[in-house]
């Protein structure tokens, strides 16, 4: 259906003849005074632009109009026609009902207002309306119930069309920003840029950019809305890859520190291993060295699950790089992981006595921190591992030429740049780590700037890891298997989704007083240990040790657990509050169990076993591919859990999901083949997409 008939031009008074330029201060808009402009503020809009691209978060579609006389109860929809009678009831206590009855030529409907006395004012007998709302049962009767109306003589914002929904501030209403949308639709798009060259509109079928606006506000269909969206999609993702492929360019022209592959080396260090590696381990490990032999700095990001063995393929690369005469740091984001990775690389490096690692944390004595700056500096220690405290200024390397950032998406981009700054003019080889696996086209994203190497396979004599979801009918019998599990000698995680009680409103345990009741009431002959992100780093280090040493048999604690602690001894892990968690991060738990050589649990408690949550968290029962467990909650919960943009050095997106693979591919495709054509981006058609590029990356604060 179409309501362009009832629609009319805005009303003279209404429409300054001018256009305004996209970077015009909003004031410019009538209507939008200090005030307003202020709270526009909040939502970060300040100009015309900033407002055309306040993008609707979603829409009700009032484009159904529809004779009173066919009105059904609880359906979306409009009906037009003259008001013939109105009044206002009042109710005790201030309240009031307004009360509106509207004519077509089928029949009458009545339309009730709370609490809006002076809504008589404008609806009065014999004006025409245009009421658009969900129908509901009055008595016995259809009736509309706080429905949105307007006059028919002017442009129909709220009624009558699918129209948008905006994320609003305070002091900003639905109403006013529809208004405002409009308004800087109709004065801003003559100015507007199009950004894209016919060429590549065509080829992808993309809308021109006023018109993509237009429609994205106020679109006239739901196939239109399509289109406007993938068109402003697109474009983002567009700029979005430019500026990770630029990177990428930059980086493989710069100058390196080649180190030649050594494979009598790398051979030596296979046969000191008491395990044979994974086909996946060699593969990795031969495609690091060969980057490293390359003369420009190798960016690297190694995949791989929990326990597919990382940190020996790591070792690899720290002593290839070691025996050419340069140094390696490698960072981790905890103390009790760098130390944990100190005690592997000396072990692993152990038949090279010539190779000296050190530590650097905080927690050190001033004396000590000062020894290891200095063996850095001078180059005797050649593998300095540690974490934040890398950083400092005071840390220098005599001849840097490796860093490796483990769990490298607890760092942001600017902390592991600042590692790689450490090495003077020639830039170090960088590899970070993640146990995140990420699908593919989505790393590409986050990190299409680095290559990318996946440990996708697992070393072959795994523990198991039986997984179980189960509700709150089997505390009882899932407390004594932990208590017998402990009379093994076996310890036990128990996880909560909150600190404390007193924070938040919320059904799920909370750690604090799970650990008292726990303690006092379930396990009172046992030693159980609390630990959560609001205590002091010392404190968590001091739990850590404890149940690293046994002194503990349960440790209560909140998803802090979930980096890669090393506790071979533990075999079951009870995840309390499970559907609070995304699947990908109780994968991460899970891997907290199973990995010495005791046969493993992971039970994961749900309020309600009948519930959809346990479709979802049945995934978990039936695999430990990270991979598709990624896979899946992208699909469910879309990349928010997975990964923080920011975090990332990626720019705010405001049209595009990152969950939009096929789009993104598209994308980086037609990205590709810009740069292929013109890698500058300096031919007269490409000046405007590179300068919405760089302003894109450069909003977010970030150099490319
Ligand atoms: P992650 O990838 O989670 O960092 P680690 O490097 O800590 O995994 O390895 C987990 C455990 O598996 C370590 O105890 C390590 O010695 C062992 N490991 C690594 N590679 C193999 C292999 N090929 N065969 C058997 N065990 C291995
Ligand atoms: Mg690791």
């Amino acid at each position: 259906m179409s309501t362009t008939n009832t629609r009319r031009k805005p009303r003279a008074a209404t429409q300054p003849a001018a256009a305004l330029a996209p970077g015009s201060p909003v004031t410019r808009l009538p209507g939008i005074g200090k005030a307003a402009a202020e709270s526009l503020e909040r939502l970060n809009i300040r100009t015309l632009a900033d407002l055309l691209y306040h993008l609707p978060f979603r829409y009700e579609d009032y484009s159904r109009l529809v004779p009173i006389a066919q009105l059904a109860v609880n359906e979306r929809v409009t009906v037009t026609g003259t008001i013939t009678s109105s009044q206002v009831v009042r109710l005790p206590g201030r309240r009031s009902i307004t009360r509106v009855t509207i004519q077509d030529a089928t029949g009458s409907v009545e339309a009730h207002w709370f609490n809006q006395p002076y809504l008589l004012q404008q609806l009065r007998q014999g004006a025409e309306v245009i009421v658009s709302g969900l129908t509901s049962l009055r008595g016995t009767r259809v009736a509309f119930i706080a429905p949105d109306w307007e006059f028919p003589d002017r442009d129909l914002l709220n009624t009558g069309r699918i129209v948008p929904v905006y994320h609003l501030t305070k002091g900003i209403g639905q109403h006013a920003m529809r208004r405002w949308t409009h308004s800087a639709l109709t004065l801003v798009p003559p100015q507007l840029p199009e950004a894209l060259p016919e060429a590549l509109r065509s080829t992808h079928a993309l809308l021109p950019i006023g018109k993509a606006l237009a429609e994205v506000h106020y679109p006239s269909s739901d196939e239109t809305l399509r289109a406007a969206r993938a068109r402003l999609i697109f474009e983002e993702f567009l700029y979005l890859q430019l500026g990770m492929l630029q990177r990428r360019a930059e980086r493989t022209q710069a100058e390196g520190r080649p180190v030649p592959v050594d494979d009598t080396l790398f051979q030596r260090l296979q046969d000191s291993l008491p395990f044979e590696l994974t086909n996946a381990q060699k593969r990795v490990t031969g495609e690091i060295l060969a980057d490293l032999a390359r003369p420009h700095p190798m960016s690297r990001l190694l995949q791989g699950d929990v326990g597919s063995g990382k940190t020996v393929v790591a070792a690899a690369a720290v002593l290839s790089v070691v025996s050419h005469g340069l140094q390696a740091a490698v960072m981790a984001p905890t103390s009790i992981l760098a130390e944990q990775h100190l005690a592997s690389f000396r072990r692993l490096l152990a038949p090279f006595p010539e190779v000296r690692c050190e530590l650097l944390v905080g927690s050190m004595s001033e004396a000590a921190k000062a020894e290891v700056r200095r063996a850095a500096a001078d180059g005797s220690a050649q593998v300095l591992v540690g974490t934040h405290a890398l950083l400092e200024d005071t840390v220098r390397f005599n001849d840097l030429g490796l860093v490796v950032v483990d769990e490298q998406h607890r760092f942001g981009v600017g902390q592991r740049a600042g590692l790689r700054a450490k090495g003077g003019e020639a830039q170090p080889h960088l590899l970070a780590m993640s146990a995140t696996p990420i699908p593919r086209s989505l790393a590409l994203t986050l990190y299409g700037d680095l290559d990318i190497s996946l440990l996708d396979e697992l070393p072959a004599e795994r523990q198991e890891i039986l997984t179980r979801v189960r509700d709150a009918s089997s505390y009882e019998r899932i407390y004594a298997f932990i208590r017998s599990q402990v009379a093994e000698g076996r310890q036990a995680f128990i996880i909560c989704p909150r600190v404390d009680d007193e924070d938040a409103e919320g059904d799920t345990k909370a750690a604090l007083q799970e650990h008292r009741r726990l303690q006092k009431e379930v396990f009172p002959d046992l030693n159980l240990g609390l630990l959560h992100g609001r205590m002091k780093a010392d404190d968590k280090e001091r739990i850590m040790q404890a149940m690293q040493r046994h002194e503990l048999d349960i440790l209560v604690a909140t998803s802090v657990v979930e980096v890669g602690i090393d506790i071979p001894n533990a075999s079951v892990i009870l995840i309390e509050g499970a559907d609070r968690f995304g699947l990908a991060q109780l994968h991460q738990m899970r891997g907290r169990v199973g990995r010495g050589v005791h046969k493993s649990y992971c039970i994961l408690m749900i309020g309600d076993t009948a519930s959809e949550a346990l479709e979802r968290l049945q995934t978990l029962e039936r695999t430990r591919d990270g991979l598709e467990i990624a896979q899946m909650d992208l699909e469910l919960r879309g990349p928010g859990d997975m990964i923080g943009t920011r975090q990332h050095g990626l720019p705010e997106l405001r049209a595009a999901s990152l969950s939009d693979l096929p789009t993104l591919e598209r994308a980086r495709s037609a990205a590709q083949a810009l740069l292929e054509d013109d890698p500058a981006l300096c031919k007269p058609e490409h000046i405007a997409i590179s300068a919405k590029m760089h302003e894109l990356w450069h909003t977010s604060g970030i150099q490319i």
